[in-house]
């Protein structure tokens, strides 16, 4: 199987994205998470990433395209979770994938509302383990205390500020959104709203149907 996983940010695609990789035994490729590790090396490029993600921005198609493709090129089943982002790199990859004989099976919306973003986003959590992609909510843990896991502490994303958020959600609007239409004829559309446990089991069930 091959799919993408897409929604707005703070829907909860991280999370589910590792749950479902593991289920499904899935290779795991998330673009968000790739950036991080890029601004953590230090690198030129790293620098310029972390300008654009800290400013709510979308790193370039070309520096993205170039990122996935090196990780996909030799795999057969693989889940892409936050890419593509944007109907060029929808059609970038849709091309690739062609050419290599393994086209995508389908794509994975999960939608939330943007009042349920902000509510989620500005009180989230995360520490190396989660490494962005796990939700603590702040009521559970506080900035600083620390993960029983990693040994690192619990901090918020320095693209979780409210400032920051609103533009995330209107390049979402503006840009990802659209991927719903392209994705029509082999999209599944999941309810992300309610426990992580039930909005697994939703995604799941659907899935079967893929494998
Ligand atoms: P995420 O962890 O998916 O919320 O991604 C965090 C940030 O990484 C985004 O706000 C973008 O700046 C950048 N990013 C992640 N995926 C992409 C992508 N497919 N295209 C462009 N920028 C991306």
């Amino acid at each position: 199987m091959r799919i993408t996983f897409f929604g707005p940010p703070g829907s909860g695609k991280g999370t589910q994205a590792d749950r479902i990789s593991a289920y499904f035994d899935l290779q795991h490729i998330s673009t968000g998470m790739l950036c991080r590790e890029e601004i953590k090396s230090g690198s030129e490029l790293g620098k310029r990433i972390r300008e654009i993600v800290e400013s709510g921005y979308l790193v370039s198609d070309g520096i993205i395209n170039e990122e996935v493709f090196n990780k996909i090129e030799n795999i057969d089943s693989f889940l892409l979770d936050g890419y593509p982002r944007n109907l060029s790199q929808a059609k970038f990859l849709d091309e690739f994938l062609e050419n290599a004989g393994k086209p995508l099976s389908g794509a994975v919306f999960i939608h939330i509302p943007d009042e349920e973003v902000i509510s989620r986003l500005t009180g989230r959590l995360v520490c190396a383990c989660s490494n962005g992609s796990g939700n603590i909510i702040s009521n559970r843990r506080k900035e600083g205390d620390i993960c029983p896991v990693c040994g690192e502490p619990f901090m918020k994303r320095s693209d979780d500020s409210l400032e920051i958020l609103k533009n995330r959600l209107r390049h979402y609007h503006n840009l990802t959104r659209h991927l719903e239409s392209y994705y029509k004829n082999r999209l599944l559309e999941i309810d992300g709203l309610g426990t992580v446990d039930q909005v697994n089991e939703r995604i799941r069930k659907e899935l079967m149907v893929w494998e």
